[in-house]
């Protein structure tokens, strides 16, 4: 049965891609290329390069290679055009699925359906408030998901994603958004001399040290917990929403020391303004997903996550660019 993963040429998606080959899966990746890299695409997933706003380009994609199957659903980030791509994208994904009687997805969402929570660990029955339009987004697709399956049968499962670090262990796939924006990406990056230092948004919250604290989960981990929702569906698992963290905070100090340790570069840092929107403390309860979907993560250290990060960024300091010669 294949697998269509949306977004399989992006950080997370190139990771599912290659842990469902793993498994032995039959890969089919959809993705504009406008933020993944074609380079991420494993060599033997199917590979379609297209948006998938387009009927005709999604019904070509389906009729190709789905007579009924599951689909892995990867997020389509665009700052300019998250309704567009994430609320109208979602909607030509669910025709196109009870075109062709596809009955299952496998859905990333975000802890940015929260907002800023009450108490942490956040559970998944806390309210959604979300102070982002990333944040809305997300959580209008789910409920356009919970719609559907009411009226069609088409069952989800919907993960939550924390925030998300790391890399394959064998360093050959990573992290290479443009611009970077993450933390990790960015310290490592400080860490090779490819920027001069980091600047830290904003030591003044109500935190032990000032300084934001998240909740950190290695990208293998989050790419396994997918694999589970997809056997979960698959032996008829009922439709549902699952956060996916480490249960553990960290602030952007502390993640900096870590980065100084695993790397033993200085990481020169200094303190900016607080960027908009980022709530001060998120961290998950992760309990749901390991009860439910059987979900075991394995690399739960922050010095694990820094590690695999720092192997994929050391051997690729121009990510997927090809080296430039000076
Ligand atoms: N952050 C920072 N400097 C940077 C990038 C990020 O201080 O150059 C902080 C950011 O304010 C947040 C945390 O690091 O508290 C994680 O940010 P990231 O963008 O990686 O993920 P987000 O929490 O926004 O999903």
């Amino acid at each position: 049965m294949s697998v269509l993963v949306l977004g399989g040429a992006g950080y997370i998606g190139s990771h599912a891609v290659y842990q469902l080959l793993d498994r032995g899966e039959t890969v089919v990746v959809v993705d504009n290329l406008e933020t993944g890299q074609r380079q991420a695409v494993h060599p033997d997933a199917a590979f379609y390069e297209g948006d998938v706003r387009d009927h005709d380009f999604l019904r070509t994609v389906f009729e190709k290679n789905f007579a009924a199957s599951s689909l892995v659903g990867e997020s389509m980030k665009d700052p300019l055009k998250y309704y567009d791509n994430n609320v109208s994208g979602t909607q030509v994904l669910l025709q196109m699925m009870l075109e062709h009687d596809v009955k299952k997805i496998v859905f990333s969402s975000t802890a940015a359906v929260y907002g800023e929570p009450e108490s942490v660990p956040i559970t998944e029955d806390m309210p959604t408030r979300p102070t982002s339009t990333y944040g809305e987004t997300k959580l209008i697709m789910e409920k356009l998901m919970k719609r559907t399956e009411e009226a069609h049968g088409i069952s989800f499962v919907s993960l939550r994603y924390f925030n998300v670090a790391g890399a394959r262990e064998t360093g050959e796939i990573g992290e290479d958004h443009r611009p970077e924006t993450h933390l990790v990406p960015i310290i490592l990056q400080t860490a090779l001399g490819q920027r001069p230092h980091i600047t830290i948004f904003g030591d003044d919250y109500d935190t032990p040290d000032g300084t934001c604290i998240r909740d950190y989960v290695h990208v293998e981990d989050l790419i396994d917990a997918h694999l589970s929702a997809l056997d979960y569906l698959r032996e008829g698992g009922k439709s549902d929403i699952f956060n996916l963290g480490s249960s553990e905070g960290f602030s952007v100090k502390e993640m900096i020391d870590a980065a100084r340790k695993v790397t033993r570069k200085d990481i020169p840092a200094g303190i900016g303004k607080r960027r908009s929107g980022d709530p001060s403390i998120l961290i998950a309860g992760s309990d749901k997903a390991k009860q439910v979907l059987g979900w075991r993560p394995s690399r739960t250290s922050v010095a694990k996550i820094i590690e695999d990060a720092w192997k994929w960024h050391s051997s690729h300091p121009n990510g997927y660019r090809k080296e430039v010669s000076t």
